[in-house]
C-alpha cells in the first residue's frame, strides 16, 4: 500500500534545521567567576544549573547545541577552565584566543558587580585583534538598579553593553536576539565550498600528533596558501598528502605542546573540541603500544557525536610486538565495536610505516561522509527491508517504515516517517542494513524517526 507513503507531507522534512553547513559557533569568554557557565546554561535553555563552585573543574563537553527563533548554533563554554594564580592575565588571554579562533562570534562577559579589571583588558586586546564580531555582556544585572553600573562598560570600547542576569534570566531573550544579529548568515566554512578539505589530527597527549604533523609537513611540496583564493586561519596549515591538498586544522595547537602539557586539561579538551567542530574528517591518533584508554574513547565518541568522518591511526606500530598486537585486537573487539564503521591505519610517524595509506583512507572516509542516496533507491530498499524483516508487533500494532529520505550528507542523515514508534533495537537494525547496502564507510550516520500518530 504505497498510498500511505504518497500522502506523506514531504514539506515536513524542512521543519527542522538540518542545514548542510555546520551551524555557526559562539564562544563565551571572560575572567573566571563572571558567570560564563551560568550564562551558557541560560543560552542553551537548561534550567538545572551545572555550575560548579570549585574553580578549574574539568568537564568532558565544552560545546552545546542551541536553538533560538529557529536558528541553530553551537555555544562553546570556556567556563570550566581556571588559570593558575600566577600569570593569570596572560593565560586568560590565551584561553580566549583559542576559543575566539574557533568561533564565528564571541560573547564577552564582564561581572557588573566587580567592574572591569586588568584581566578583562587582556581579553579585550585579543578580541580587538581577532576582528570577530563581539557582543559585550554586563552580567549579574539582577535588577534595575544595577543597570547604571552596566552602562560604565561602554568604556571598554566594545560597543553597547548588554545588561543580563544569567542567574535569573533577566535580559537573556534580548541577548539571544542580539547574538543572532551578529552571527554570520552562513558559517565561514561554507564560504570555501570547493576549497581544501578540513582535516583535524586529534588524540590525547603524547600519542604522536605533532610527529605525524611534522612528517606530513616535511613531505609536502610547495603549497601556496592562496591556491584557491581561500583564507587560512593562522592556526591552520595547508599540506599535501598523496597529491591532494588538505587544510590541517589548528596545527599551531598541535605544535604548542609544551604549554598544553603544563596547562590545564580543560585547555586541551577545549582545543580538541574546537578542532573537531571545524573539521570534516578527524584523524584520531592512538598509541598502539599502550592500552586503550578512557580518553581515547572519549575523543572517538566526540568525533562520532559531532558527526565528523573518522579515521583511526594506530601509531607507534614500531613499538608493538606480537603479544601487544594480539592484545590490541582484543581491546578493539571489546571497546571499539561501536566504531566498526571507521577505517584504520597501523602506522608509525617515526619510521614512516604506512604513512602512504593515510591519504586514500582520508578520501574513503570523506566519500562515505558525503554519500547521497536518491530517495527512490532508498525507498525501494526500505520496501524490501520491511517485507523481509518487519518490525515486531507491539500492542496489537505493527510499526512500519512508510517513507524515508536523506535530508543531509556530511554526515548522512535520514528521516524515516513511520507508523507508530519503533524499538531502539529495530532502529539499530535498520542502521546496520543501511550500511550494508550503501556503505558510508568512515562516517557516522544519523537516523531521525518521525512516527505519524
Ligand atoms: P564562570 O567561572 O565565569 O563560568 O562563572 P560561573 O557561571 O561559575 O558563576 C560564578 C558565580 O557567579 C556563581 O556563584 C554564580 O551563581 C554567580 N552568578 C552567575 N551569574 C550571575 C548573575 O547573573 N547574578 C548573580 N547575582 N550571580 C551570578
Ligand atoms: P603529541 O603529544 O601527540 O603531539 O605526541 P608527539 O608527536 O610529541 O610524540 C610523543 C613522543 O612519542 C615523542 O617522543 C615522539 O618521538 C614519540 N613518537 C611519536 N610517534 C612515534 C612512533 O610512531 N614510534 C615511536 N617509537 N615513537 C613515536
Amino acid at each position: 500500500d504505497t498510498t500511505d507513503a504518497n500522502t506523506i507531507d514531504v514539506s515536513a522534512i524542512d521543519d527542522r534545521p538540518l542545514a548542510a553547513a555546520p551551524p555557526p559557533v559562539v564562544a563565551v569568554v571572560g575572567r573566571p567567576n563572571v558567570g560564563k557557565s551560568t550564562l551558557v546554561n541560560r543560552l542553551i535553555g537548561r534550567r538545572a544549573a551545572v555550575v560548579q563552585d570549585t574553580p578549574g573543574v574539568t568537564r568532558d563537553r565544552v560545546s552545546y547545541d542551541a536553538v533560538w527563533n529557529g536558528r541553530q548554533f553551537v555555544v562553546v563554554d570556556t567556563g570550566g577552565w581556571a588559570p593558575d594564580a600566577q600569570g593569570m592575565a596572560a593565560q586568560i588571554a590565551e584561553q580566549a584566543e583559542l576559543a575566539i579562533a574557533a568561533a564565528d562570534a564571541v560573547v564577552f562577559v564582564v561581572d557588573t558587580h566587580v567592574g572591569v579589571l586588568d584581566d578583562d583588558d587582556a581579553v579585550v586586546r585579543v578580541l580587538r585583534r581577532s576582528k570577530k564580531p563581539v557582543l559585550l555582556v554586563a552580567n549579574k544585572v539582577d535588577d534595575q538598579r544595577a543597570e547604571a553600573e552596566a552602562a560604565a562598560m561602554w568604556n571598554l570600547g566594545l560597543g553597547e553593553p548588554h545588561p543580563v542576569s544569567a542567574l535569573t534570566g533577566r535580559g537573556s531573550g534580548d541577548l539571544l536576539d542580539a547574538i543572532l544579529d551578529i552571527l554570520p548568515e552562513a558559517p565561514r566554512e561554507a564560504v570555501e565550498e570547493g576549497g581544501p578539505r578540513r582535516v583535524a589530527i586529534v588524540g590525547k597527549p603524547n600519542v604522536g600528533k605533532s610527529s605525524l604533523l611534522n612528517k606530513l609537513a616535511n613531505q609536502q611540496r610547495s603549497v601556496v596558501d592562496n591556491a584557491s583564493g581561500t583564507t587560512v586561519d593562522p592556526v591552520d596549515e595547508l599540506v599535501e598528502i598523496n597529491g591532494v591538498v588538505y587544510r590541517l586544522i589548528d596545527t599551531a595547537g598541535i605544535r604548542r605542546r609544551v604549554k598544553e602539557a603544563s596547562g590545564h586539561e580543560f585547555y586541551a579538551s577545549l582545543r580538541t573540541q574546537g578542532a573537531i567542530e571545524r573539521a570534516e574528517v578527524c584523524i584520531v591518533v592512538i598509541d598502539a603500544s599502550e592500552p586503550l584508554s578512557e580518553q581515547d574513547l572519549r575523543i572517538l565518541t566526540n568525533v562520532e557525536e559531532s558527526g565528523r568522518a573518522l579515521l583511526i591511526a594506530f601509531n607507534k606500530w614500531d613499538l608493538t610486538d606480537e603479544e601487544r598486537r594480539r592484545y590490541l585486537d582484543r581491546e578493539i573487539e571489546r571497546d571499539l565495536v561501536q566504531f566498526g564503521w571507521a577505517g584504520s591505519v597501523n602506522m608509525s610517524a617515526l619510521t614512516g610505516r604506512h604513512l602512504d595509506r593515510l591519504g586514500p583512507a582520508i578520501e574513503e572516509a570523506l566519500a562515505g561522509w558525503e554519500t547521497r542516496v536518491p530517495t527512490g533507491k532508498l525507498n525501494a530498499f526500505f520496501g524490501r527491508l520491511v517485507a523481509s524483516h518487519p518490525h515486531p508487533v507491539r500492542g496489537g500494532k505493527q510499526p512500519r517504515i512508510l517513507f524515508g529520505t536523506q535530508a543531509q550528507a556530511g554526515p548522512p542523515t535520514f528521516i524515516l516517517f513511520t507508523s507508530g514508534r519503533m524499538d531502539a533495537s529495530y532502529v539499530r537494525f535498520v542502521e546496520r542494513r543501511l550500511r550494508e547496502e550503501f556503505g558510508f564507510h568512515g562516517s557516522p550516520i544519523h537516523l531521525s524517526i518521525r512516527p505519524r500518530e
